[in-house]
């Protein structure tokens, strides 16, 4: 007989009465001499089945390796249970075991380990009901993210993972060459020569695929990218990863309240997916981590984001009294505890800055009439922080180039890219959302380890 997962059984009332075949994993077997209950999960939904098994038509012997962690396959009558706890139950009538899981060393025998503990086990940790909930919202937030950019008319591009340009300038990049690093080839001068390597120059993991991605926009219109990116930062906080996962739209013809309206939309969007579809996962992860997660989700939804200049935030944020760990003043990238003060404390809803001064922001941002601030937006929500990061991009040739030239930017580096304002060039519009930042939200947690299924931190790349 074929398999049906537990998350349609336990939705499917009218499959009551009729045979069934389960296969999945054993999270706890108790009972008795004359009849044992097991708790299975196939990892379709939070939730676990029952399956009874009566002693008259099963041996010990047969049961004794359905422990903690064996897999099995179940077929039987699904029948409305008398316990509490659950709606349904099998009663076993055949019962096949396809790997045993010794008590003696599965790691993962008793419920409640903490978050550190699975981050050392996260080869395993996915079987846990936390990871299960965690890895099927993230799934559900990826299947959002296409559907609202498709049905939009945007285009997903892929943009390249190995680039040629370090000039993104959005954090340190790992290097990619095949050269051998204990003998390196040098030039004449003593440098090493590139030319040897494998793609002739010296290449790296993108940061961000924005440049790649502008080209698109000012040929398909409305583009969107969804793939790794990579940082060597060395940032060990809860919020930044050195492999994480980043959707970068960007758009011919938008100004930046286009681009704020864009943004807004999106991530109400995808939160309001995940609660539709995910919301047994979400109020799994709520009772057990975040009491308030819930109500958290929806008063941004049902709340418009507020939008004010980085300078009208810089005041507040000298007036307010409060003392940072980082002191704050007109020019000073703001540090997380500033953006959670204005979010949490000042406005409590989520807040938009735009017109950041331009020495801490990109250089293919629009500069402003003022001369110091460029027409930058980020997205700054609660518990989080930054979640999105944007701007109107510098469409004017020779303000472009002045910046570049100003920065020192290689221009072997650029000339591509600066030809999108030479030819037919348009106003146009973008932003980045950390895709594990979004993840972080929706399911309440508080580490980004916890929501991607291994994480790459500086001194861990395992599993
Ligand atoms: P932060 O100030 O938090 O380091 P950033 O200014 O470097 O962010 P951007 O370069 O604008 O961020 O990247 C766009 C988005 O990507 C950010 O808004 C954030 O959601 C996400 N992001 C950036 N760096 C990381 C990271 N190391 N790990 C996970 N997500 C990240
Ligand atoms: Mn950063």
């Amino acid at each position: 007989m074929k398999r049906i997962k537990i998350a349609r059984i336990l939705a499917s009332p009218e499959l009551i009465g009729s045979e069934v075949c389960v296969k999945g994993w054993v999270r706890t077997r108790r009972g008795n001499k004359f009849v044992q209950f097991v708790a299975l999960n196939d990892g379709s939904c939070v939730g676990n089945l029952q399956i009874v098994f009566d002693m008259n038509k099963f041996s010990d012997e047969q049961l004794k390796e359905i422990t903690t962690g064996a897999s099995i396959g179940v077929c039987g009558k699904l029948v409305e249970s008398m316990g509490k706890g659950q709606t349904c139950e099998i009663q076993a009538e055949t019962l096949e075991i396809y790997g045993t899981a010794d008590p003696a060393t599965y790691p993962l025998q008793k419920k409640g380990h903490t978050l550190e503990f699975l981050r050392e086990k996260a080869h395993l940790r996915p079987r846990t009901n936390t990871f299960g909930a965690i890895l099927r919202v993230r799934s559900a937030l990826a299947f959002a993210i296409h559907k609202f950019f498709q049905e939009k008319g945007f285009a997903y591009l892929h943009t390249p993972l190995i680039t040629g340009s370090d000039c993104e300038g959005a954090g340190a990049m790992f290097q990619v060459t095949t050269l051998p690093l204990a003998k390196l080839p040098l030039t004449e001068n003593g440098e090493v020569d590139y030319s040897k390597d494998f793609f002739g120059k010296p290449t790296a993991l993108t940061v961000s695929g924005q440049l790649e991605g502008e080209l698109g926009a000012t040929a398909l219109g409305e583009i969107y990218t969804f793939g790794p990116t990579f940082r060597a930062e060395n940032s060990n906080t809860p919020r930044h990863l050195s492999e994480f996962w980043m959707i970068e739209p960007e758009m011919a013809f938008y100004d930046i309240t286009d681009n704020m309206d864009l943004a807004e939309e999106f991530v109400k969007y995808c939160i309001r997916y995940a609660l539709d579809n995910c919301r047994s996962d979400i109020e799994f992860l709520s009772e057990h981590f975040d009491k308030e997660l819930i109500g958290r989700l929806e008063f941004v939804l049902n709340n418009d984001f507020v939008r004010l200049t980085y300078t009208e935030g810089v005041k507040i944020l000298e007036e307010c009294g409060k003392k940072f760990e980082f002191p704050v003043h007109w020019g000073t990238d703001l540090q997380s505890e500033h953006e959670r003060y204005l979010v949490e404390q000042h406005f409590r809803k989520p807040v938009i800055l735009t017109d950041y001064p331009k020495e801490i922001k990109a250089f293919y941002m629009k500069q402003n009439a003022d001369g110091k601030t460029v027409r930058a937006m980020d997205v700054l929500f609660p518990n989080i922080g930054e979640i999105i990061g944007g701007s109107e991009r510098e469409a004017d040739y020779d303000k472009l180039l002045a910046r570049i030239e100003e920065l020192n930017i290689p221009m072997k580096d650029m000339w591509w890219y600066l030809d999108t304002r030479r030819y037919g060039s348009v106003p146009h519009s973008g932003f980045g959302l950390g895709f594990e930042r979004l993840v972080l939200f929706v399911t309440g947690m508080t580490n980004i380890r916890d929501v991607i299924p291994f994480p790459r931190t500086p001194n861990n790349a395992e599993f």
